[in-house]
């Protein structure tokens, strides 16, 4: 795993500069929506394999963009405790992983209105995760885009007070930066968050529809609908 890190560190460097070469005309700092990175991502080199170690302020400055595509098994503290997760081979992806053991990203350098650096960091993937009801596997797609704002020191990381909704989409999290920047680290720091701590279908394997629909509805008060109960009484009359 440490092997194939460190061999593909220099390969990025050069393909990063290609793709700022080619994206800078269509890319413009803060414009970054999810669409706009998807269409950078079309047109850029990919990279297979983790993403290297950089020097985060200089990508923001010089507005990089990098695109690619990484075995989940990477990720050892995302996959702790979590089932098997299947081998795939790694290849170039235009959009979301379509199965689980992939993990893809998209990371643009970026300068905030006021000149702040920043990377916007889109990430997707599939995990399999244990079902808390039926204790079966379940697939639970991951697509999570979050900017950062670039800081210097642990110490700038203290959010300012007047920030009132912490979870605004258009008030960037902070992020201590570095010139050796552990892009992999951040990535799995982002998927953690987006782990369930109770997974569950929607509808387990071999739940009636009706059972399921009364089970997943609070609003009935865990009382199961006339509907569902009639629904339960002609799948057991078959
Ligand atoms: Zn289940």
């Amino acid at each position: 795993m440490n092997k194939s890190r460190a061999g593909t560190k220099t390969v990025v460097k050069d393909i990063t500069a290609v793709v700022t070469a080619s994206v800078s005309a269509t890319v413009t700092a803060g414009a970054s929506t999810a669409g706009t990175m998807n269409s950078a991502a079309a047109q850029s080199e990919f990279k297979l394999g983790v993403p290297p170690i950089l020097d985060v302020f200089e990508f923001a400055r010089r507005e990089q963009l990098m695109v690619g595509a990484f075995d989940t098994e990477e990720l050892g503290r995302l996959l702790d405790g979590l089932p098997l997760q299947p081998e795939v081979a790694l290849s170039v992806l235009t959009g979301p992983p379509e199965t689980p053991g992939i993990v893809r990203y998209i990371v643009q350098g970026q300068r905030s209105s006021v000149g702040k650096p920043q990377i916007n960091l889109h990430v997707q993937t599939q995990l399999v995760l244990e079902c808390q009801r039926c204790l079966g596997p379940l697939v639970f797609p991951i697509d999570r885009q979050v900017i950062f704002d670039l800081v210097r020191n642990e110490s700038d990381l203290i959010d300012d007070p007047s920030r009132v909704d912490q979870d605004d989409l258009d008030v960037p999290e902070k992020v201590v930066g570095s010139r050796e920047f552990d892009l992999l680290d951040l990535i799995e720091d982002e998927l953690i968050l987006e782990v369930p701590y109770v997974p569950r279908h929607e509808r387990c394997p071999g739940e009636t529809v009706a059972a399921a629909d009364a089970e997943s509805d609070p609003e009935e008060g865990g009382r199961p609908s006339p509907f569902a109960v009639l629904g339960q009484l002609n799948t057991k009359s078959k």
